[in-house]
């Protein structure tokens, strides 16, 4: 975790049109958030659930800075929030000044609209691990709502947006696309300290039109706050889920643990077990378009079997495709049954070469990475 620079005062005005829309101005500097899509986002949900979720966003847009005093146009209701944030790093808990240009909040409202009731929800990026919590429920005869949360990151964007409704057209599952206007700052490693409450509530919000009771997220949550996140800390989530509650959203998150190479294992079982094609729609290779073709190139010529059944919209090269690769090879994709050994050879040699020659890389490969690659070696 890096050091923070705090600032002393940061100013958060809301716009009168959109009251998910807020802009933050910091030493000069102006940053936003805002929900743009769909523009009746919030409906059916309470004054105080929509309160929450502005506070929320708040948080995400000062956790770069932790300002002592926030300086708003509006009302923060459910402060708490922001006081827990802060002491979770150790701050006392920021000063909310009201300024100048007070604005009376917009709230989304009720729908004449019956939806129909889905029970589960899942916060659904369109890669693997989000992809396996779907099938989960797919597997045990429930259905799941994919809320897909545009612009979270700070790249591969258009190509998740694209690839997670695409994956639910094809399964048959109820997809929402909600869509940000991200210029937060608040996107490199210590987008963690509020992302994924941010994901989580965002998500929580489109599913309660649909009674949603269960809703689902990436876990691996820790218990020791001083090793992690906020937004990764389970006292963290203990506290939120009381306050979804409050609030009237009337769900639980859960963090569902992912596994690493083994949940491509599972996914090809699955695949087997639901009659679905799961695996070429998935969409999680970290590199930017204009480089994809390139790295394909290379496999094309090193290894092209392999790069013929890795649909195009894999790189082949990055950590996540290399994931994808190694647990089709040790859990024998069928697609792969007639790839030869000569071509195991290439990618086993060059992911070790690859973790050599980029010390970065071993950062971001599992214990479980490893000792799948090593057993391939043999
Ligand atoms: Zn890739």
């Amino acid at each position: 975790m890096s050091a923070v620079e705090r600032r002393d005062r940061i100013n958060i005005t809301v716009s009168p049109k959109n009251s998910f829309d807020l802009t933050m101005l910091t030493e000069g500097r102006k940053f936003g958030l805002a929900i743009i899509e769909p523009n009746d986002y919030g409906h059916d949900t309470s004054e105080a659930a929509q309160d929450l979720l502005r506070t929320v966003m708040v948080a995400h847009l000062i956790a770069p800075y932790f300002p002592r005093v926030i300086e708003t146009n509006f009302d923060i209701s459910l402060d708490r929030f922001l006081a827990e944030l802060y002491r979770h790093y150790g701050y006392q808990p920021p000063r909310i000044k009201r300024g100048s240009g007070q604005i009376t909040l917009a709230y989304a409202q009720p729908t004449e609209t019956e939806f129909a009731q889905i029970p589960n929800a899942s916060a659904h990026s369109g890669g693997l691990d989000s992809v396996y919590r779907l099938m989960h429920f797919l597997q045990n005869g429930e259905n799941v709502l994919a809320v897909h949360l545009r612009n979270l990151n700070s790249k591969g964007n258009f190509a998740e947006a694209k690839a997670s409704q695409a994956q639910c057209l094809d399964w048959g599952l109820p997809y929402q696309q909600v869509r940000l206007k991200n210029s937060s700052g608040n996107t490199n490693f210590d987008t963690m300290r509020t992302r994924d409450l941010l994901l989580a509530l965002v998500v929580a919000l489109s599913a309660k039109p649909h009674r949603v009771s269960k809703l689902v997220i990436e876990g691996g949550m820790s218990s020791d706050p001083t090793q992690s996140h906020f937004s990764e800390y389970s006292g963290a989530w203990e506290m939120f889920n009381q306050m979804l509650l409050e609030v009237g959203l009337d769900l639980t998150v859960e963090g569902v643990d992912p596994g690493d190479i083994e949940t491509v294992g599972e996914i090809i079982k699955l695949e087997k077990e639901l009659g679905l094609e799961i695996l070429p729609l998935v969409q999680n290779c970290f590199s930017a378009p204009f480089q994809v073709p390139n790295n394909r190139g290379k496999w094309e010529r090193v290894a092209p079997f392999l790069a013929a059944k890795s649909p195009d919209h894999w790189c082949g090269s990055c950590h996540k495709c290399r994931r994808m690769t190694l647990g089709r090879i040790f859990y024998q994709d069928p697609r792969l049954s007639h790839l030869p050994k000569k071509e195991i050879d290439v990618f086993v040699a060059d992911t070790y070469e690859w973790l050599k020659k980029y010390p970065h890389n071993r950062d971001l490969v599992s214990e479980s990475f490893l000792t799948h690659l090593n057993e391939l070696r043999h």
